[in-house]
């Protein structure tokens, strides 16, 4: 009996685009004399929706579905997607996937799954209680301002212009793939930034914006962790939004990154460190800021990482010597052995 893989893709937020493109990749990418691949669609209005199965690799130019082709009447009970023994990875970026809500679900219906744990999930994805954590142990970050609630919005403008340098970017807490951040080069325009990431999260962060180079590094594993060699993503705009991120691909990546050999290894240090300090399950890759002196600052730590099969995770993993539906079967192992640990 091969065994089943589930993949929940799409989701309630704004990165479900990049969510569908992934588990595409997966879908073409698995070992399919292990494993059947059943798929199921997270609706913008967080509907499950039976999608494609799959016993074989599909034909390259077989058209899998996209959140424009999917069926709706095929609306099931989120439940109805357990199945005994079958394993679950859940491709889903941001909230409601990447925050612990899933991972939860997925432990009361006694299911294995890939990836982050409740733990590791909700932290990461709060962009302050990242922060918290992480300035426990010493891993390097930029100094920040956290606002919580509008209402202190004037007494924290106040506190920014005593303890950062202009430029700042303002992120809200919760979200990804650069929704809702700004990037704001005066006092002056602090409250519309402010503003504006209010509008997707009551919990927003104020960050010293650096001059740098944006390193990134992946890593693997449960207790055991592993990272790779840095690799970088050159820009060719100032800062990386979504659609220099995903629509107008303005975005080359070198790997391995040219970095000196003493910042590699802090790098691969602190991104094991932090994936430790906040409890880091299956995967995550860990971005960092690295200036021209040679400093560097852990920006955030991406609990599910974009995972096409040119993305920079997997790439990451292909040029330490681990393909990409290598790094999918190990990944199905991490799931199974937290799995196994858990009960
Ligand atoms: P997301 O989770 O949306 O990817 P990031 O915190 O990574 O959010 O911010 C998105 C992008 O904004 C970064 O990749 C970088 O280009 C830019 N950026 C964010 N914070 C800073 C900062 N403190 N200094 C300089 N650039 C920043
Ligand atoms: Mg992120
Ligand atoms: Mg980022």
């Amino acid at each position: 009996m091969k065994e089943v893989l589930i993949l929940l893709y799409g989701g309630r937020s704004a990165e479900r685009e990049v969510s569908v493109l992934s588990a595409e990749s997966v879908m073409r990418a698995v070992d399919y004399s292990k494993h059947t691949v059943k798929t199921f669609f997270i609706s913008h209005q967080g509907d499950f929706i039976k999608t494609q199965e799959f016993d074989e690799k599909p034909d390259e130019d077989e058209k899998l579905m996209t959140n424009s082709t999917v069926e709706l009447s095929a609306k099931i009970k989120p439940s109805d997607i357990y199945e005994e023994g079958a394993v679950v990875f859940p491709v889903l970026h941001g909230p409601m996937g990447e925050d612990g809500s899933i991972q939860g679900f997925l432990e009361i219906l006694k299911m294995p799954y890939i990836g982050p744990n409740i733990t590791a999930a909700s932290v990461t994805m709060d962009k302050i209680m990242t922060k918290h954590v992480l300035d426990t142990v010493g891993v390097p970050q930029v100094p920040y301002v956290a606002v919580i609630g509008q209402e202190s919005i004037a007494e924290k403008i106040q506190e920014v212009e005593d303890n950062l340098v202009f430029p700042v970017f303002v992120k809200p807490a919760n979200m990804g793939s650069s929704v809702g951040i700004s990037k704001i080069d005066s006092v002056d325009q602090l409250e519309d930034g402010l503003r504006e990431a209010f509008k997707y999260d009551n919990r927003v962060l104020v960050e010293q914006g650096v001059d740098a180079r944006e390193i990134e590094v992946a890593v693997l594993g449960n207790l055991d962790v592993k990272a790779t060699l840095a690799g970088e993503v050159v820009k060719d705009v100032a800062f990386y939004d979504y659609n220099s991120k995903y629509i107008d691909n303005k975005i080359t990546m070198d790997i391995p990154a040219h970095v000196d050999e003493k910042v590699m290894k802090n790098l691969r240090h602190y991104a094991k460190l932090a994936y430790r300090t906040v409890n880091g399950s299956g995967l995550s890759r860990c971005d960092f800021f690295v200036t021209k002196e040679g400093d560097f600052y852990l920006n955030e730590i991406n609990a599910i990482p974009g995972f096409t099969q040119f993305s920079m995770y997997p790439l990451l993993w292909e040029n330490m010597g681990l393909p990409y539906a290598d790094l999918i079967e190990e990944l199905i192992n991490l799931g199974k052995e937290a799995f196994e640990v858990r009960e």
